[in-house]
């Protein structure tokens, strides 16, 4: 149905419409990681084929977008007004598989484009734990049965263990425990954990990467050194931001100054802290586009992802789903 109409107000030139409409609403558009064998089967919100992406680009290139910096996007909010679509890409936590997936059609296009990286899987080159353990599981289907020598041992006494069972032990152990946990898990599911590292799956770009992917052109910006922020008291943000900071202008020589919160999600009073900080952009999942009147400390994004269709992806764009969604809530506040 939803094709039906998207496709039905494409050809009575709505689509045309909307981008002259929002021609002065700014997109962020919103990346993850690039899969590298089968992870867009097993969570296509997170990892998309590169082939798809290509696609985007192409797409983007046909519309006549021009992708910029959050830099000149705050030139121009700083200026008064918004050039004419602008648009920014946006790519966030700094998987491996960006590098093989993302950055040669970034280049075919001359696109600048935006890396918000998280900076402990950089530094600790190993797949990240909780993701890793549930591709294990969702792909394998079945459940774990521990040896009598597993690291898990002394903390259990179930003989057969589900995802969920891992999760909460791994979470109750020190992070040392997660990389031997997984490999007992690899082993027992006969994956090979070596290729992982070989191929990126499930892994985050090397320090080796980050730095010759800013040397191309990448901007590299700040999405916490853990992953974490919601939940953080203020001294806790601070240390994940700085140690973000920190990391990042060693790899590139350069002070980031634009955040993206980790899976979006923030609170009020935590602005406070990013303006302390002196961030001067930060980007939510929340979706639409941007106008004038919105604040730079909560910028709205569009999430791009593997199951969206390209005819989605050209509603999103074109902005008809964001007018749409006005008209939407203009409509509910009125009933
Ligand atoms: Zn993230």
């Amino acid at each position: 149905m939803k094709t039906f109409i998207l496709t039905l107000f494409r050809w009575l030139g709505l689509f045309s419409l909307a981008k002259i409409i929002t021609a002065r609403q700014p997109r962020i558009l919103c990346y993850h990681g690039i899969a590298v064998d089968d992870e867009y089967q097993f969570s296509p919100g997170l990892f998309m084929r590169s082939d798809t992406f290509a696609r985007r680009m192409a797409l983007l290139a046909k519309w006549r977008y021009k992708p910029v910096s959050l830099d000149e996007l705050y030139r121009q909010h700083q200026a008064g007004q918004y050039c004419k679509d602008t648009l920014v890409i946006t790519i966030d936590d700094g998987w491996a598989g960006i590098e093989q997936g993302m950055l040669p059609s970034l280049k075919k296009y001359q696109f600048v484009a935006t890396l918000y990286l998280c900076t402990y899987f950089v530094k600790n080159q190993r797949p990240v734990f909780n993701l890793a353990a549930s591709y294990l599981f969702w792909k394998h289907k079945g459940l774990f049965l521990p040896a009598e020598t597993s690291c898990l041992s002394p903390y259990t006494t179930l003989q057969q263990l589900d995802l969920n069972d891992v999760l909460s032990l791994a979470a109750e152990l020190d992070s040392a425990y997660e990389q031997p946990i997984l490999e007992e898990l690899a082993s027992y599911f006969g994956e090979d954990l070596s290729s992982w590292q070989h191929n990126g799956k499930l892994m985050f770009l090397s320090p080796e990467k980050v730095t010759a992917l800013a040397e191309q052109g990448l901007a590299i910006e700040l999405h916490t050194h853990r992953h974490k922020f919601f939940k953080l008291t203020s001294s806790e943000m601070c240390a994940e931001l700085n140690d973000n900071q920190q990391l990042i202008t060693q790899l590139t020589g350069k002070k980031a100054q634009h955040f993206c919160y980790p899976s979006g999600n923030h609170r009020p009073e935590q602005l406070n802290v990013l303006r302390e900080m002196k961030i001067k952009t930060a980007t939510t999942t929340e979706i639409g586009l941007i106008n004038y009147r919105t604040p730079l400390l909560t910028l709205p994004r569009l999430v791009d992802s593997d199951i969206i269709s390209d005819l989605e992806f050209e509603a999103e764009v074109t902005g008809v789903m964001t007018l749409l969604r006005s008209v939407a809530s203009l409509f509910k506040r009125g009933s």
